[in-house]
């Protein structure tokens, strides 16, 4: 089953027109637990109230949770959102190491699970082992495939997001245009989304530390490089899926400076961890990859700092052009290559402070992932948590019941 993309923007309805999800995100939010709450806020009639509440009460979205305190005659019942009114799945596949986990409605990882899984296996295999540890996540949790709300995959390549399948993803052979959503889909009978690793690492990390932050760029510094941009409180996608591929971006005329996508001079090709790991060899300093360099920075080793600082300045020149350009409130760095102590951070720093606007870096903070590994996980839960409670999703399932109750 292929879901049709999240629309931009967070519009309201206007007052009195809004359906059983606006009530349910009301509740969510924290903004109305009371039917009176409700009302006031959405301008709707108390008999309008009461039904679509009835209707989030039926489907145990809402419960009732106790009585307010009223200041005379009947007390208020209270509402609360259900986190347990049915789970979500999570994936975050990686070039070489995989998670999958479940969770409530709230986000909470109940049950998770990881395995040294190659992504270049090729679709089959990889998810293969996905479906299976996910159906033993469900079953160790004690849900069965009817409990499952939605699906969220983050995979490392670019991703037609519409349909869910990887689009000539380099590192992923097998996997242009291998129908991932369709798959997961069929098996749970519920919407799947697939997106690119970064994007659903920097809703993850929006999530976990910068919800008041509505412009946040995610860097992954590994083998590769890539950005994903939070961009008014949502993923940032561009026209193609193709948003924040800045380890491709020039950086040099260099004809030796070959990037593994063919072209000449690219960012990755000079600061990503293969390239440092070469740098270092070339120094006569056993490194095979990035977490080898990063060894070795915590080791002490002079040529190891030195190769990641100068990474970390490459980083930076290529970030205060986006600082320019997008003006983000937050840079969080992460993969392998932001475990070198601070020395990533602090090249990062160096040029974009002295290179960006002064405007744009008044309150510009640059920091390190606080979720690591598991910001893929927390970012793909999210995303799927948001896509199944947006108000629409809610009002579209909701008029679909009263459709198949009317027919009967
Ligand atoms: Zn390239």
């Amino acid at each position: 089953m292929t879901v049709p993309a999240p629309a931009g923007g967070r519009a309201e309805r206007p007052r009195g027109a809004a359906g059983a999800g606006a009530i349910l995100r009301l509740v969510r939010d924290g903004r109305a637990s009371t039917r009176v709450e409700i009302g006031e806020l959405t301008g709707l009639a108390r008999s309008t109230v009461t039904q679509r509440v009835d209707q989030l009460l039926a489907e145990r979205l809402l419960v009732p949770a106790g009585a307010a305190a009223s200041t005379g005659g009947r007390p208020s019942r209270v509402l609360a959102f259900n986190r347990d009114a049915g789970v979500v799945l999570a994936a975050d596949l990686g070039a070489t190491h995989s998670r999958v986990a479940l969770c409530d409605l709230g986000g909470e990882v109940l049950a998770e699970a990881a395995a040294d899984r190659a992504i270049a296996d090729g679709p089959d295999p990889v998810l293969t082992w996905v479906e299976a540890t996910l159906d033993e996540l469900l079953a160790r949790s004690g849900h069965g495939v009817g409990d499952v709300r939605g699906v969220g995959i983050g995979v490392p390549g670019p991703v037609e997001f519409a349909t869910g399948r990887p689009v000539a993803p380099p590192i992923m052979p097998g996997w242009d245009g291998y129908p991932v959503a369709a798959r997961i889909g069929s098996r749970y009978a519920a919407p799947v989304l697939v997106d690119n690793d970064v994007n659903i690492m920097a809703l993850g990390e929006h999530q976990a530390g910068w919800r008041d932050v509505d412009h946040l760029l995610y860097v992954k510094v590994g083998t590769g490089i890539g950005c994903g941009i939070v961009a008014g409180g949502r993923i940032l996608r561009g026209a193609q899926g193709a948003a924040g591929d800045l380890g491709h971006i020039q950086i040099t005329s260099d004809p030796s400076v070959v990037c593994r996508c063919g072209n000449i001079g690219c960012m990755e090709a000079v600061a990503g961890g293969g390239a440092l790991a070469a740098s270092l060899r070339a120094q006569g300093v056993q490194a095979a990859d990035g977490r080898d360099v990063v060894a070795h920075v915590r080791a002490g080793r002079p040529e190891a700092v030195r190769v990641v600082r100068e990474a970390g300045r490459v980083l930076g020149s290529v970030l205060a052009t986006s600082v320019n350009l997008f003006n983000p409130g937050v840079i969080v760095i992460g993969g392998d290559l932001s475990r070198a102590e601070e020395h990533l951070l602090a090249g990062v720093r160096e040029v974009v402070y002295q290179r960006s606007l002064p405007l744009a870096t008044r309150s510009l903070r640059i920091v390190r992932s606080r979720l690591d590994d598991r910001a893929g996980i927390v970012g793909a839960s999210v995303m799927v948590i948001d896509h199944v409670l947006d108000p629409r999703t809610i009002d579209a399932a909701l008029s679909g019941r009263e459709a198949v109750a009317a027919a009967d």
